[in-house]
């Protein structure tokens, strides 16, 4: 029961949403089918254009090294990075969520918060096939008013963003990095202090005040069969890695 109650709680969005199909699906059919074709539309259009993004962020990452990213992208950048990212977030195609796994990796190769939030949002709402067709129908003085207004937005929201959020608030673990670098980890937050870790890998896991520990620090490199199995089979899937 506690190990549905966490997957739960670790899905609460999926949840919601499956929570709220079943209520309209009772109380209006109709609308319940209308939404899961709408879904269903997107989902085809995510899985047409995320391998061809997933491929190109992989590429980038494999081929790109760090101190070029960190360079034109990175904390010290200044001036000069904001306009990079501007300009690669105007001249980009493809819907905004296809920028999220890009942005995740530039961030995590060393690309600053305020730039990878002058990228996002320049790809969001100011990218260049959107302005041309901005200026087609509502006029090239809406667009360039728009443009400009929205442009002194984004560099403010930059510096609100970056002041406010760090980049160790970011969760990066799920990215591929350098094994040595992903540390053992446990959530403790998802800990429901079962044990089973402890059982199954007594050398690297204790109980602690009804959470596990890890006794010693551990890398991904260092790896061994029991740690795997405890990590599969951790039914709150609170063991991981972190650089
Ligand atoms: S980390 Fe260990 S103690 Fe905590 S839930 Fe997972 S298996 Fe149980």
């Amino acid at each position: 029961m506690n190990a549905i109650r966490v997957k739960l709680k670790n899905n609460m969005f999926l949840t919601l949403v499956i929570t709220t199909y079943i209520v309209l699906g009772i109380l209006m059919p109709s609308k319940a089918i209308q939404s899961l074709n709408n879904s269903l539309y997107y989902i085809k259009e995510m899985l047409i254009i995320m391998p061809v993004i997933l491929i190109l962020t992989s590429l980038i990452e494999a081929w790109v090294p760090k101190k070029s990213i960190e360079k034109a992208l990175g904390e010290d950048s200044g001036f000069k990075g904001s306009v990079f990212s501007f300009l690669l977030g105007s001249f980009s195609a493809g819907p905004i969520y296809a920028a999220f796994p890009v942005c995740k990796m530039l961030l995590k190769k060393g690309a600053s918060v305020s730039n990878i939030v002058v990228m996002l949002s320049t790809w969001a709402v100011i990218k260049i096939p959107m302005l041309v067709n901005e200026a087609k129908f509502l006029g090239p003085k809406f667009m360039a008013i728009r443009w400009v207004l929205t442009t002194i937005s984004i560099f403010i929201m930059a510096y609100i963003t970056s002041r406010l959020v760090k980049k160790e608030d970011i969760q990066m673990d799920d990215i591929l990095t350098n094994e040595e670098e992903l540390m053992l980890n446990i959530n403790e937050q998802y800990c429901i202090g079962c044990g089973l870790c402890t059982k199954i890998s007594s050398e690297t896991f204790v109980m602690e005040n009804k959470k596990a520990k890890i006794i010693i620090e551990i890398s991904k490199l260092e790896e061994n069969e029991n740690i795997k199995t405890a990590i599969d089979k951790c039914p709150a899937k609170a063991i991981g890695y972190k650089k």
